[in-house]
């Protein structure tokens, strides 16, 4: 043995951030505008919050809940309470209350900290939540007190001002639990998975590399992505690491203050779902001179696959860098990234080329491992076309749901993903779509993703999904649903004759249907699984089915085995 042994806990990287630059702020928006504090405070009021934790008896490996939106205190205690050894679960405030009783209870949470306006979304469940011990509310500041009949409720200022800052961060083994994030199926119960010290630490070096998101302790990091969504993508813990400014937007979430908070604080790199930067397109679009823009360099996305129309837009008319990013709650949960120039050999690519290749999903993040592999398991090859299950393993993916067995989700040490997906010959991941999501016509998939990304493309397209619908023929058949930009006029034939620029006849969907809305998840990506149950709620049928005798077959259990090796 001739190197030291220290173990990889955050609490090193952390107070690093804060030791060489304590005087750098973190901004979060509040009713009143913004509230400022520096990493020297943050750390010494997580030294409080972790006193007071203790004091409370609470024990290593213990749950912490958050019910929280990004903010100052979110970041305290993302540093205090994997630092005594406890575990923060990072509850989704948007879930539906019958999944939030099961992750709380499933979780076991001693306390929750939860913010003054989400208040209303709790107190209905304390009755159902009897395990946790304790509510500590974190108040709008400036504001009149809170009120809340939820039991054993301190004010968050109230409670760590009770302690002291003084406190040596405990050292222990690097494989503890650190951070516990539920990930919403598209069947049965939110599945648990609990990150360590060790797969944390290894993310966030990985992550703030210069070919993944390129961070530096000279840039002002904003996570829109909620850090309650695979913790913030691990965002926030990388830009404490650095010392970089930080920048929350809090509740809100809109493009307007999203926007003005960018332009104010001088953000350079931001992270978020499509529908984020979709938004926030809509805006800059509507109000063209009103921000500037000029310190925002980088935008990452991802959560789902972002339209290149999208990612073009941000370069062709702000210079904005869009980072296409793949990931997963069980991965930490970064696992690709694309960029425009992400190899030597690009810097002698046109703009058309290198886009393209942002369009893809992304290449490997150093440390982890990727394949793909037909239904017997045996690799696909990487042609670019041939298509198959993604498996992926590595110190940042999780080997078990936390005390829910998914056999069938881990196969010889790699994790079963759930994406259909090839690998092209530049070694580039390409998703095709979620295995429960690609349609199935006539023995060929079509992937609805593709399709999807292609009708946003068109001027005048808000948003698009596109589902399978049950054919006796064909098996599933496409059907688009296209929500209009205001003001827009859209048509059927101008929707499918976009398609067929670039898709095969048998591809292009049989039905357009044009909304208002559509459903977004928790975590603020399209719901498929809703818009198939709302289509399933009217009867829906497509339209050379209209008038037949006999309904058609209910909607398919989507199949949620591997799908075969194809061609795409
Ligand atoms: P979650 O754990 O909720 O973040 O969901 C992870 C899933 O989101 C992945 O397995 C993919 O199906 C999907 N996803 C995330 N990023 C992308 C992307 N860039 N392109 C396509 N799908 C994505």
């Amino acid at each position: 043995m001739t190197m030291q042994k220290t173990p990889l806990l955050m609490s090193r990287l952390l107070d690093r951030g804060a030791w060489i630059a304590p005087d750098e702020e973190v901004v979060t928006l509040t009713g009143g505008g913004t509230h400022r504090q520096t990493y020297a405070d943050t750390r010494r009021r997580a030294g409080q919050l972790a006193n007071g934790l203790l004091d409370l008896g609470i024990a290593f490996g213990d749950r912490v809940a958050s019910f929280m939106w990004n903010g100052w205190r979110h970041l305290e205690l993302y540093q205090a309470v994997p630092s005594i050894g406890a575990v923060l679960h990072t509850v989704n405030i948007r879930l539906g209350a019958g999944d939030l009783e099961y992750i709380i209870n499933h979780a076991e949470d001693r306390i929750i900290f939860v913010d003054e306006d989400l208040l209303p979304i709790l107190e209905p469940l304390a009755p159902a939540i009897p395990r946790v011990e304790r509510f500590v509310v974190c108040g709008e500041p400036g504001a009149e007190r809170w009120e809340t009949s939820l039991p054993n409720a301190i004010d968050y200022e109230d409670f760590i001002g009770g302690y002291g800052d003084a406190i040596e961060w405990p050292e222990f083994d690097e494989n503890a639990p650190l951070g516990l994030c539920y990930t919403s199926g598209t069947t049965g119960n939110p599945k648990g998975v609990m990150y360590t010290h060790r797969s944390t630490y290894l993310h966030t070096m990985a992550e703030a590399m210069t070919d993944t998101m390129g961070l530096s302790a000279t840039d002002c990091a904003c996570a829109v992505v909620p850090m309650f969504h695979a913790m913030g993508w691990g965002l926030p813990f990388a830009a404490a690491m650095l010392g970089a400014k930080q920048a929350m937007p809090h509740r809100f979430m809109a493009p307007e203050p999203l926007t003005g908070l960018i332009a104010s604080e001088g953000v350079t790199v931001s992270a978020g779902v499509p529908t984020i930067w979709q938004g926030v397109r809509a805006h800059l679009e509507a109000e063209p001179e009103r921000y500037d823009l000029s310190a925002l360099d980088r935008l990452v996305c991802g959560g789902s696959a972002p339209p290149v129309s999208l990612i073009r837009w941000y370069w062709d008319v702000h210079r904005i860098e869009m980072i296409h990013a793949w990931g997963m709650t069980e991965m930490n949960p970064l696992g690709t990234v694309s960029r425009r120039i992400a190899k030597r050999s690009h810097l002698a690519l046109d703009e058309d080329a290198r886009f393209a290749n942002v369009a893809k999903t992304g290449l490997l993040s150093p440390g982890l491992e990727m394949k793909i592999v037909d239904e017997e398991f045996r690799p696909v090859r990487q042609d670019g076309k041939s298509l198959g299950e993604l498996l992926v393993r590595g110190p940042w993916v999780c080997s078990e749901y936390y005390h829910d067995p998914q056999p069938e989700k881990f196969r010889d040490g790699w994790l079963v993903t759930g994406d259909i997906a090839a690998i092209d010959a530049e070694r580039y991941l390409v998703i095709a779509d979620r295995s429960k999501d690609l349609v199935k016509s006539g023995g060929e998939w079509i992937s609805s993703v593709d399709l999807e990304n292609h009708i946003a493309g068109l001027e005048g397209v808000a948003q698009a999904a596109v589902v399978a619908q049950p054919h006796p023929k064909w098996d599933e058949r496409p059907v688009a649903l296209v929500v209009p930009a205001p003001g827009a006029e859209l048509s059927e034939g101008g929707v499918l004759a976009h398609c067929a620029k670039q898709f095969a006849k048998w591809q292009i969907p049989d039905d357009v249907l044009f909304r208002d809305t559509l459903p977004l998840t928790a975590t603020g990506k399209l719901d498929k699984k809703a818009v198939r149950a709302e289509l399933e709620a009217e009867g829906y049928r497509l339209p050379d089915l209209r008038g037949e005798a006999g309904a058609p077959a209910p909607v398919p259990a989507f199949a949620s085995t591997p799908a075969p090796a194809r061609t795409a």
